[in-house]
């Protein structure tokens, strides 16, 4: 096992940030080291849930709509799903409310399949519902905005400046990738999870999946009167490229599904079923109870509960907590710059607010814990826990590391209670509904319609 590392300092000012933790971080990240387009940490996630009124959500299909873009503070777990609902229940009214909460549902869903299919969310979870022959590589032209098309090369552009794009021009993006230039999801989900600062790999898998029908009943695309239309017409005003876009739905379906497509295709109705023995991220056998308020304990923070409200750390205020970049993963699939910078500004809101200490450091985050542990003399690592394969992975990995280290698993803060079997988010939101929009749906509630 190799010996532990120094700690990060977490006092940073921002200026210093890109060249301290650059050097830090080097070889873990893509592109040069610079502050993510907005300030991470749970100050500046609070800030952003109270700036945003809401007003005009019903626009939100449109660019210029007023979405909330608070979903990177949400995906860190630096605001959390059920402050966020409250938000909304107070600034928000009748059918808008109710939009946004839906949307806010998707989220808790796509975490659901996640729990459910594990590490699988990164494989085809269906058949394509059309003969589709994918290509693996992200093409040149796409990842450097040079494919001739301004809307194209604008979405490139945005994603990788802001690390952020409005769902719409993800799923313009998603389907281009996909049903123009048949290139594989996978491709397109790395290339979001390395720049977005929300990049999250049940939201980001499975959305891809959805576009390209392996997690849907049909293939998602648009047409260039769909794109002019919520884009205001500001790529297409002064468009002289040959749109490939442009075209009826039945012309394009025509072209890129050779045919028809099935009017309804229906859930297989045990799809998955074999592959569904266990939960894949469940956490081992071992008991999982704390011993007694006092036995010595450290906390393991990890990039989806930045915040100093995360279970594990409320539970453990008076606790050291150690939170580790993970340098053999990073490593071998690097991610941008900012958004690195975004976690340790999360990290540093947590330091500043706790009593107790609290480090950071780069590493390997099984033997990081395991080594802090000892350190400290702690009995237990208490944890709150997230749904990816690599949560499993490292606390397999901490249990052979440290075999007396009783580890302690919080639960994740939830919008719903629903437990059982996810499918389709229509099916799930059926479930759900009542409890999301506090029991008092407005009888035109949107049912259906746009994601
Ligand atoms: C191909 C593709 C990849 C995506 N990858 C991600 C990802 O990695 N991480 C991520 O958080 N979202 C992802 N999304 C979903 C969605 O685009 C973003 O959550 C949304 O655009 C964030 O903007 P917002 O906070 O202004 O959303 P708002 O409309 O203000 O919604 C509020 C919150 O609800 C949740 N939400 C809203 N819509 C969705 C949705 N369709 N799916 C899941 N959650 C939703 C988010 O947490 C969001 O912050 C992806 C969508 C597509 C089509």
């Amino acid at each position: 096992m190799t010996a532990p590392t120094a700690d990060l300092p977490l006092d940073l000012p921002d200026a210093q940030l890109p060249g301290v933790l650059g050097a830090a971080l080097t070889g873990l990240y893509t592109g040069e080291p610079r502050l993510p387009a907005r300030p991470g940490g749970r100050e500046a996630g609070l800030a952003a849930l109270r700036a945003w009124t809401g007003a005009g959500y019903r626009e939100r299909n449109h660019l210029s709509g007023n979405v909330s873009r608070l979903s990177m503070y949400l995906r860190h777990g630096m605001i959390g799903i059920r402050e966020v609902a409250a938000h909304a229940r107070h600034v928000l009214r009748g059918r808008e409310r109710d939009e946004f909460l839906r949307q806010l549902t998707w989220g808790e869903f796509f975490r659901l399949v996640l729990r459910q299919e594990g590490a699988r969310v990164l494989d085809n979870l269906e058949e394509p519902k059309y003969p589709a022959r994918w290509t693996d590589a992200l093409p040149d032209d796409v990842r450097a905005a040079r494919t001739g098309l301004p809307c194209v090369d604008a979405w490139v552009t945005h994603l990788i400046r802001d690390g952020w794009l409005h769902n719409h021009e993800r799923l313009w993006f998603a389907a281009y990738l996909i049903h123009w230039r048949g290139v594989h999801w996978r491709a397109g989900y790395a290339f979001f999870r390395e720049h977005l600062l929300d990049g999250d790999i049940a939201s980001n898998a499975l959305s891809w999946q959805w576009v390209a029908s392996t997690f849907s009943n049909k293939p998602y695309f648009m047409n260039q009167e769909n794109v002019e239309r919520f884009s205001g017409g500001r790529w297409c005003r002064d468009c002289t490229a040959r749109c490939p876009f442009r075209g009826s739905y039945e012309e394009l379906e025509a072209r890129l599904f050779s045919g028809r497509l099935p009017e309804e295709a229906p859930t297989p109705r045990n799809a998955g079923a074999s592959r569904r023995a266990a939960p894949a991220a469940e956490v081992g056998a071992a008991p999982i109870q704390p011993t007694g308020p006092t036995s010595p304990r450290v906390v393991w923070v990890h990039g989806d509960g930045l915040s100093v409200t995360d279970p594990a750390l409320s539970a453990c205020p008076d606790a050291p907590a150690l939170f580790v970049f993970d340098r053999p993963f990073l490593s071998g699939t690097p991610i941008a710059f900012p958004r690195l910078a975004f976690m340790y500004q999360g990290v540093r809101d947590i330091a500043a607010a706790r009593r107790a200490p609290t480090h950071a450091r780069v590493g390997a985050v099984a033997g990081e814990l395991a080594a802090f542990a000892r350190a400290h003399g702690a009995a237990e690592l208490h944890v709150t826990r997230n749904f990816t394969p690599e949560f499993t992975r490292i606390l397999e990995g901490v249990r052979a590391a440290h075999p007396d280290l009783r580890v302690v698993v919080h639960e994740p803060e939830r919008l719903t209670s629903y437990d059982g079997q996810v499918r389709r988010f229509f099916g799930f939101w059926k479930k759900v509904e009542r409890e999301v929009l506090q029991g008092a749906p407005s009888p035109d509630a949107p049912r259906r319609g746009h994601r």
